[in-house]
């Protein structure tokens, strides 16, 4: 058994880890090596623990490592790329669930714990951290299952709404806090049951109002949550490698959320509180679709504009992930990159469903970091750009962004497209994407559709370029 100085130093060591895999997992770049730092971190942390002398029963740990390591092995090969968004979502309910029911048995057990005195009487600093721990885990189990079911398509991905609904969440959460200080001041069951029943309302009244375009920041947020409620599993147990791990997700979680909230033009403050995005349209919405002309072609009219470009971006998006067209589309660019012409892509902070997406998709299909740029790189060269495909993408080229102020996402920042000489556009018909909006991009005067799937699009490309 190591020394309670070693035990703070292997900590310290995997706390490191984790800081230097969150800094990897920053560029796509280095991202396997954050992978693996993160990786090495965690297997330290889990070892040192389990050779603390608290822990007495290694058959039941080593049962719950087995089915739940089997479990997560046989999900991460089998959930699709484009089920990410809800599996994340899923796994951040299991967070929270872990929460409570550490919670729980801590209250139940309080010496087993050690946090209670010998008369058997909880320290005052574990109430409070029984409290928030029990609160921010079950706010965090309740909401990330409706965003689950909501993101999956098992519930409606619309925003609920009903009169008095920010006071009654007002009202709720003043009761659960009541409740919070009662068990604070005199311990018992019935004031933690009343705050944990409160709580579980009340992540799922935060998650109903949000409206399904919005979603990407809550499930960034419930990551945050995720991690507090992690921070707060830690103080009970008296774990501080719990409590770091549980810090860097909760902030790196809030940061992440931030950077999104500017990508969608929404407040952080209204996420925080919930009940924003209800007035945005979601996937399931009819779209504003009307009969205005456009100009569609085919691959080969696609193919002579693309060879004879002296530059070309890429806009890939969502469609892209569905069609699995990324290698396909990584073909295209070499032919086109051994032609001399310029190639390079362009991606936008929410393409596709998840953070990261995009990068993702491509890094897959081996395509070079150093051709693909992020919005705020890439937007001033648009109007120096011969030739942008758009691939799959919708949402994110959406002029209406910066010139239709009732547009319900108005004021989001999109990739200006419209900016350079000619668009294509690959996708399969003039449907909506997510936000469930009509796109003037389609309509313009430079652009041409190529009505096709993603990956089918590209072959033709391939064949007709080669
Ligand atoms: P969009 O959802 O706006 O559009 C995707 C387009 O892809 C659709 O219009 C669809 O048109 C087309 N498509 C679908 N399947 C195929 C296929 N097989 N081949 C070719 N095209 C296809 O995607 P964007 O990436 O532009 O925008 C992302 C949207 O998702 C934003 O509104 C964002 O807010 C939201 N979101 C983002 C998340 C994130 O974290 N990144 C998470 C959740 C939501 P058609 O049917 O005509 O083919």
């Amino acid at each position: 058994m190591l020394s309670a100085n070693m035990v703070v130093l292997a900590y310290l060591v995997a706390s490191v880890l984790i800081i230097l895999a969150l800094k990897g997992l920053s560029s796509p770049e280095s991202s396997r090596r954050g992978n693996t730092f993160g990786m090495v971190g965690l297997f330290i942390a889990v070892v040192v623990t389990l050779q603390l002398s608290t822990v007495q029963n290694y058959a039941w740990i080593f049962t719950a490592i087995a089915v739940g390591g089997l479990i997560g092995a046989i999900t991460a090969k089998k959930v699709p790329m484009t089920h990410m968004p809800q599996t994340v979502a899923f796994m951040h309910a299991l967070v929270g669930l872990a929460a409570v029911l550490i919670a729980v048995s801590a209250f139940a057990n309080p010496v087993g714990y050690g946090i209670a005195d010998a008369s058997g009487s909880l320290h005052v600093a574990s109430r409070i951290e029984l409290f928030l721990g029990t609160f921010i885990g079950a706010i965090t189990l309740t909401a990330s299952l409706i965003s689950f079911g909501k993101l999956h398509g098992t519930l409606s991905g619309s925003s609920v709404t009903f009169t008095g609904q920010h006071l009654l969440n007002l009202l709720l959460g003043i009761v659960m806090i009541g409740a919070g200080v009662m068990f604070c001041i005199e311990p018992s069951w019935t004031p933690f049951l009343i705050m944990l029943g409160i709580a579980m309302l009340l992540g799922v009244l935060l998650i109903i109002p949000i409206g399904g375009a919005d979603m990407p920041v809550i499930v960034s947020m419930l990551n945050s949550y995720s991690g507090w409620a992690a921070a707060g599993i830690g103080f009970t147990l008296g774990n501080n490698m719990l409590i770091i791990a549980g810090a860097l997700v909760g902030s790196s979680g809030a940061i992440l959320s931030y950077i999104m909230c500017k990508a969608m033009n929404r407040s952080l403050f209204n996420v925080l509180l919930g009940g924003f995005g209800g007035d945005t349209p979601t996937a399931s919405a009819a779209g504003t679709r009307t009969d205005r002309p456009f100009k569609s072609g085919a691959a080969e009219d696609a193919a002579f504009l693309l060879k004879n470009a002296r530059s070309v971006v890429i806009v890939p998006g969502y469609g892209l992930a569905v069609a699995r067209a990324q290698h396909a589309l990584k073909e295209v660019v070499d032919i086109l990159m051994g032609q001399g012409v310029q190639v390079k892509f362009a991606i936008h902070p929410v393409a596709g469903r998840m953070p990261g997406h995009m990068n993702v998709l491509l890094a897959e299909a081996d395509v070079p970091y150093d051709i693909v740029h992020e919005m705020d790189e890439i937007n001033p060269e648009f109007s120096d750009t011969d030739v942008v495909l758009v691939i799959g993408a919708n949402d994110v080229t959406n002029p209406s962004a910066k010139t239709d102020p009732t547009s319900p996402i108005y004021g989001m920042p999109i990739l200006d497209v419209s900016k350079s000489a000619h668009v294509l556009i690959i996708k399969r018909s003039l449907s909506v994407g997510y936000a469930g909006l009509d796109n003037d991009l389609f309509y313009m005067d430079k652009t041409m559709m190529i009505f096709d799937d993603a990956k089918k699009a590209c072959e033709s490309l391939i064949q007709v370029l080669d």
